[in-house]
């Protein structure tokens, strides 16, 4: 059975005193809701995770980076590695944000070697990618969104598919107010679990779980979530409000 989860995605926001209110705030309405087959994932910015991490020691959070080099380590300044996210306790990574592709020239190549960094550090993967508005108009959304799949995971094995979890976000979606409908989602994630069974196994595309993300909000969560193919979702802006994370949670 494959886990429904909400994760969010912080991005540049919240300082350590934010920090530890958000987390605190998470956690009270958390532990009044049954979190059965659910999960519960913040993605604070790398100077919060240590914090994180000590707030979140007894709750039902998990904590996860937004990044990672694919290096071990070595002269890369500015950057961090998955051995320092594990050293922290961080067992989570979130690769392929369209803001790391678009900002930061991560490209497929980039996202494979972070991919197998990752996993040879047994870290789990939310791996993020979906199309742009104009890939979109032209009607080549489920092409790009394929070729990012298969560039970007389609050399592993079935076996290093247990830590990876997908999540569609098209572009256009993302902190633009802008939602694709359930429709569009569900259309989407089913064609990505086509995608899946043919290359690996049913199984395997039963058993994975793919989130959606793009402007999910309170109001259009439960909607969202309810399609068949929908498990959850990677939640930005929503993520920084307790309240609304906590109605999103709530939504699953
Ligand atoms: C995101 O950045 O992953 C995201 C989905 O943002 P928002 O919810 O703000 O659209």
């Amino acid at each position: 059975m494959r886990k429904q989860i909400v994760a969010g995605n912080w991005k540049m926001n919240n300082d350590v005193k934010e920090t530890k209110s958000l987390l605190k705030n998470i956690n009270k309405g958390i532990k009044k809701m049954s979190l059965k087959n659910k999960k519960v994932i913040v993605a604070p910015s790398f100077t919060n995770l240590n914090t994180a991490i000590s707030v979140t020691k007894n709750s039902k959070i998990k904590v996860a980076a937004q990044n990672m080099n694919a290096a071990k380590n070595g002269a890369f300044t500015g950057e961090v590695s998955a051995n320092m996210l594990k050293s922290l306790k961080v067992k989570t990574v979130i690769l392929g944000h369209s803001e790391r592709r678009a900002y930061f020239g991560e490209n497929d190549a980039v996202l494979k070697e972070k991919v197998d960094s990752a996993l040879a550090q047994n870290m789990k993967i939310i791996f993020c990618f979906g199309e742009e508005l104009s890939d979109r108009k032209d009607n080549n959304h489920f092409k790009l969104v394929e070729s990012q799949i298969k560039n970007g995971l389609f050399h592993l094995p079935e076996s290093a598919w247990k830590r990876i979890v997908l999540a569609y976000e098209p572009v256009w979606a993302i902190g633009t107010g802008e939602t694709a409908s359930p429709e569009q989602a569900q259309e989407m994630h089913a064609f990505i679990r086509k995608t899946l069974s043919e290359q690996y196994t049913p199984e395997l595309a039963e058993n994975i779980s793919i989130l959606y993300g793009g402007s999910v909000k309170p109001a259009n969560a439960k909607e969202i979530f309810s399609k068949a193919d929908v498990d959850g979702g990677l939640i930005g802006g929503a993520a920084l409000k307790a309240d609304d994370f906590l109605a999103i949670i709530a939504a699953l």
